[in-house]
């Protein structure tokens, strides 16, 4: 028995399900998860001693791969001040304005602790200016476990292939309306009918929680005209894409302006942040300089903005972004082309960094055509692939990460790996 197999009968014993996150259970791919003992750099150990390039990263905070010297140094001298201390540092202002340089529609931000947290607050504030209840969303587009956001959700709701959560009260699932992503025609017709309804569109600007699926071209001009004329708020939910598609995330790499942005995973670093931010007369909503209740113990915590500084000052050099978009096409390119070797129908996308591939003859534009993808020979690809040191997300619904620590070598034998994997599971 391996050592990640005694521990995962142990955590079983007092972890539901095993894990503190269900889609780290591999139950959608079968086999057991390995448990990890150590990250470097595009690397993962288990506590077998098995090593595997890592294209989860941390769910996508680690954009400069693991234990990056820089972040791990500011990490050090954080906490060597004190890692918290329930009073403003001056991290926090220090992250703010870099976010905001950044991401100018962001005139003020307020950090949290997870991406859970930014979506739960941010619909709050909407609700609140708007003074309406209703918020659509987006089939497959997963926006953390808050109760509203529980509806046609992706990640591990999609991987597990389970209806709307229990325990999310009927009064309030009622107030969130879904449509297809993509469907242009379809949120026009909710506003036509609810507009007056509506106080925010929250999406995934582009999905990373359906598998990768890119926006139609004009897509979210659409959402913001549709917005500005129902009176509803824009939500961009870039907790995946901010600081990873683009330095200014989607909204810059697609030219359109929320009202309000959610952010999380590498603003802090893989330390737990959330952020949410937008409109300063919105934002001055928020307490407590006006009435919308939200506050943290740990909101701010000088180790973890120090994580996410250090982070996103590393995606500041020259030619940061190009490079890891190249990679990432490499990457795509090579998986598809494996996969079209071995006759299997394939759709691979990505933006920047994030990247997904679907097995089945494309386009992929909404989550019901990510479900025609093969989840049973994607199961086994998963496993075969583990077996050649590569570590893909265990689910045909989760996109994947590059990160800066990768390299073209990294790539070349990942693809190598990925198809020899294929004829494998295709044996199988
Ligand atoms: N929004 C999006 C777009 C996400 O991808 C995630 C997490 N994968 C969340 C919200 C929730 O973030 P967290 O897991 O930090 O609560």
């Amino acid at each position: 028995m391996t050592r990640s197999a005694e521990l995962f009968d142990r955590a079983r014993r007092l972890l539901p399900g095993g894990v503190n996150s269900p889609v780290r259970a591999f139950r959608a791919v079968g086999g057991t998860p390995f448990f990890v003992a150590r990250a470097e750099g595009a690397r993962l150990t288990d506590v077998d001693g098995r090593s595997y390039v890592d294209y989860v990263c941390s769910w996508g905070p680690l954009i400069l791969g693991h234990a990056h010297p820089a972040v791990l140094d500011a990490i050090r001298a954080a906490a060597a001040r004190g890692w918290s201390y329930g009073a403003p540092c001056e991290a926090e202002v220090d992250l703010a304005e870099l976010v905001r340089r950044r991401m100018p529609a962001v005139e003020m931000v307020r950090f949290v602790n997870s991406g859970t947290e930014a979506t739960m607050a941010a619909v709050r504030l909407a609700r609140a200016a708007t003074k309406r209840d209703v918020i659509l969303k987006f089939e497959g587009c997963y926006h953390g476990h808050g109760d509203s956001f529980l509806v046609k959700a992706g990640s591990g709701v999609a991987t597990l292939g389970l209806p709307d959560s229990p325990g999310v009260p009927q009064a309030l699932a009622s107030l969130t309306v879904t449509v297809p992503f993509n469907d242009a025609a379809a949120v026009e017709d909710v506003m036509r009918r609810r507009g007056k309804e509506i106080a925010a569109v929250i999406v995934e600007p582009y999905v990373g929680n359906a598998g990768f699926i890119a926006p139609d071209s004009g897509f979210h001009a659409a959402l913001r005209a549709q917005c500005d004329r129902s009176g509803a708020l824009l939500i961009f939910d870039e907790v995946m894409t901010g600081f990873r598609v683009a330095p200014g995330g989607a909204q810059e790499r697609l030219g359109v302006r929320p009202d309000l942005t959610t952010l999380g995973k590498i603003i802090g670093g893989g330390m737990p942040v959330g952020a949410y931010g937008g409109r300063a007369d919105l934002m001055r909503m928020v307490a407590p300089e006006g009435p919308v209740y939200q506050a943290g113990t740990l909101s701010g915590n000088p180790v973890a903005m120090a994580a996410g500084l250090a982070t996103l000052r590393g995606t500041e050099v020259p030619g940061f972004y190009d490079t890891l978009e190249r990679r990432t096409e490499r990457l795509v390119a090579g998986i598809g082309d494996a996969a079209r070797r071995h006759g299997v129908p394939v759709t691979v996308g990505h933006a920047g960094s994030l990247w997904g591939v679907y097995l089945t003859a494309g386009p992929v534009r909404n989550f019901a055509e990510a479900k025609r993808s093969d989840t049973a020979l994607f199961a086994r690809w998963h496993g075969a692939a583990l077996e050649r040191g590569i570590f893909l997300a265990p689910s045909a619904f989760e996109a994947g990460f590059v990160s800066s620590a990768h390299t073209d070598a990294d790539i070349d034998h990942t693809v190598t790996a990925l198809d020899a994997g294929l004829g494998q599971a295709l044996a199988r």
